[in-house]
This record gives structure tokens, sequence and C-alpha cells, in this order.
């Protein structure tokens, strides 16, 4: 059997997969099976962070995996103290950590850290939490409920845990807010959801109007966080000081890592929270290094100009192309481009493709670029080099 008839024979069919297989990777570059070149505008979907064969990343995992994987979280972990440390300091908050694996985990923690506030803050129970159409939280139970996609919420795996409510917009928060009401959570740019920005004064009002009630605002930062926003939270962006913020994606640079971090820093007591391969010591290592890799560039104001390239071919393409485009959206190097219709869009996918550009699916009709945060200037001109020849090929 070929490795394609293996996978379909074994691997259980809940990805619509491209049968494409990579083989190696450098920077943003990667190179199929086949032996044709690709650039990289996806990072995974906003996972690697500092590239593909990362040498800095790649030895500091070696290094440590030939001394310690795993000990448990029954042990200090020397790499967990230090990257919780590191985080809390780049971020500006003060907060703890509990480290998980992924973004789904990292937002199951966030829910049980509203779920103790609620019950133990107030005479009455407060447990519900409310997020917004068009979000996207996880795949686990719980997260999937909390995800604002009726779509996602299908008989097949009810039933869902209770305690969610979507709302349409910002505004429909307050009106949907009452006395079991805990929590609000929040991506502050929706990034499955199609790459929407919320407006920085709409989200300090909804933060502001939160604190004063004693309620949460929970900003799942999975997607934008560790500098895809172009700084190291879009919380920091946004200017606002969250109660709880989650990681995950970016964060590992390709080890599964996720985070949640809060100013409720003694919400748990041991026996209220754990994970076995949480925090162990060759997902921190790796993140610390992606950190170490990331600040300086961060601080030269390299991630910066990576922006200011990316946002000038973006708005140029917008603006030259309206019958493909609507307009140039998103933040930092977290960017969409909103086609007209869902067939235009997924027309520009399969023909990047074939220029040998990887570029992703958002929402209905966007196409979204969230390239390795190292890229080069010469990645990025020859990446937009090939999407404007596959621009040429579209034909609506
Ligand atoms: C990807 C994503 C998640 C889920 O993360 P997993 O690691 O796949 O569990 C949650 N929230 C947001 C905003 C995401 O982009």
């Amino acid at each position: 059997m070929n490795l394609e008839n293996i996978d379909k024979e074994y691997v259980l069919h809940s990805y619509g997969r491209n049968y494409t297989s990579f083989v190696k990777g450098e920077g943003a570059k990667l190179y199929s099976s086949d032996g044709k070149e690709f650039i990289d505008f996806g990072s995974g979907i906003g996972v690697c962070s500092v590239g593909h064969g990362n040498k800095e990343l790649a030895d500091a995992i070696c290094e440590q995996a030939s001394n310690l994987l795993h000990t448990s979280n029954l042990w200090l972990i020397e790499p967990q103290a230090k990257l919780a440390q590191k985080i809390v300091e780049l971020s500006g908050y003060d907060m703890r950590l509990f480290f998980a694996n992924s973004g789904a985990e990292a937002n199951e923690g966030a829910l049980k850290i509203a779920r103790k506030y609620g019950q133990v803050n107030f005479g009455s129970k407060k447990y519900k939490v409310i997020t917004l159409e068009h979000s996207f939280h996880g795949r686990t139970i719980t997260t999937v409920k909390a995800t604002g996609q009726e779509s996602m919420h299908t008989p097949n795996f009810s039933p869902y845990p209770d305690g969610f409510m979507h709302v349409k917009s910002i505004d429909e928060i307050y009106k949907n807010i009452d006395e079991e009401t805990v929590a609000v959570l929040i991506e502050l740019v929706q990034g499955e959801g199609g790459v929407q920005p919320f407006a920085k004064e709409e989200i300090q009002e909804l933060a502001k109007f939160l604190k004063a009630k004693g309620l949460l605002l929970i900003v799942d930062e999975v997607q934008t966080g560790v500098y895809r926003s172009g700084e190291f939270l879009a919380s920091n962006y946004y200017e606002i000081e969250p109660d709880i913020v989650t990681l995950a994606k970016g964060l590992g640079g390709g080890l599964p890592i996720g985070a949640v971090m809060t100013s409720l820093k003694d919400i748990f007591e041991p026996g209220d929270h754990g994970s076995t391969f949480g925090g162990n010591f060759l997902s921190t290592r790796g993140a610390l290094t992606v950190l170490d890799i990331l600040k300086p560039e961060y601080d030269k104001g390299e991630i910066a100009k990576r922006i200011e390239s990316f946002n000038g071919y973006l708005d140029k393409l917008a603006s030259s192309l309206p019958k493909y485009f609507e307009s140039s959206v998103g933040l930092g190097l977290m960017r969409g481009l909103r086609c007209v219709s869902s067939e235009v869009q997924s027309q520009i996918i399969t023909k990047a493709f074939e220029h040998g550009l990887i570029v992703l699916k958002a929402g209905r009709n966007t196409v979204r670029f969230l390239p390795p945060l190292t890229i080069s200037q010469e990645e990025i001109d020859e990446g937009f080099k090939r999407l404007e020849m596959a621009l040429m090929e579209v034909n609506i």
C-alpha cells in the first residue's frame, strides 16, 4: 500500500485531507515528496511561528530530549517555571499560568477557572459564559459548545454541557447578561470565523463594563497570541487587562502546548485541575526557545517590518482587484483577503497551491494568511509573486 492508502485505511476520516505529503521544511519553505517547493503562508495553522527546520529550536529540543522529556507534575520542572515567568513578564500582566497541551484544553482550563470563580464569589450560582457568533474555541464537547457556530452543534455529539449563550455582536452581550452570567469569552480577532478584528473602543468598553460588574473577561488568544497580532498578546494591542487569557498555537513553534493565564492567582488549589503531559520538559523548553527567538525579532522591529510588507501587498491586491476582493482584513501577521464569494475563495486557494503557495481558508469567503513570524522579505516577495500568478488563472 502507498502512504495515501495506508492513511485512508488506518486513520479515522475526520479531516478533509489534501494528500500532499511534505518531507522537508526550511524557514517559510516546504518541500513535498514529489520534489515541489512551496512558500508556506499558513504555518500549519498559525503554529510554526519560527518557521520550519529552525536550528535554534531543533537544538534546544534535541538537547532536552537527550536528557529529560518528562517527570510528571508531581515534581518541580525547571523550564515550566521559567516559561511561566517569561510569559507573565512579556504580557505585562500580574498573572499565574497553567500549562496544557492544546488550545481547546487551555480553554477548558479557562472555563473551569470561570466556573469556580462564579461558585465561590457570589451569593447565587453564576456559571454561564457568553460567546460570539462566528467564534471558534475548540473541539472538545465543552469548547465545541462554547464555539458560536450552530453548524458545529450537531445532534451527533449531543447532549452538550449547559452554561453557554451565543450572541451576534458585542452590543448583544450587554442585553444578555443575567444573574447567572459569570464571564464573556472572546477572540479579539476572530480567526476561523474570517480574520475579523473587533474595534478597540468596543473591546475597551466591554472590558470596563465587565470589571465594574465583577464579571470575567476571558480572551482566547490561541491564535492571536505570541506576537501574531504584532504585540506579544492581542490584549496588549487592545490595551485591556483581561482576567483570563489562553494561548496555544504559536507558543511551541510546532510542539503541542497550551496555556491558560489568569489574574485570579489563587483560584486553584491542589486537585482542582491537572494534566499528565501539560508543562513537561520538552514542550516548555521548546516554548522558552521560541520566545527567545521571537522577543529580539519584536524588539528590533523585524516583526513590524514584515507586517508592513504584508499590509502593503494585501491592501494593493484588495484595492486593485475589486472583482475578487471586498477588503483586506486582520491584524499583525494574522491577515485575510475577504473575497466576493466562496467560489473565488476556493479557486484562489487551489490555484495558489498549484503555483507553490500555501494559503488557508477562514470563514465562508476569506483567504487567510498566517506566515511564520520569522519569514524573510525574499520569501514574502516570492509568495506574493506566486499569488499574483495564481490570481491570473482564477476565472469567475
Ligand atoms: C485553533 C484554535 C483553538 C483550538 O485549539 P486546538 O489546539 O486545536 O485545540 C481554540 N481557539 C482558537 C481561537 C483557535 O484558533
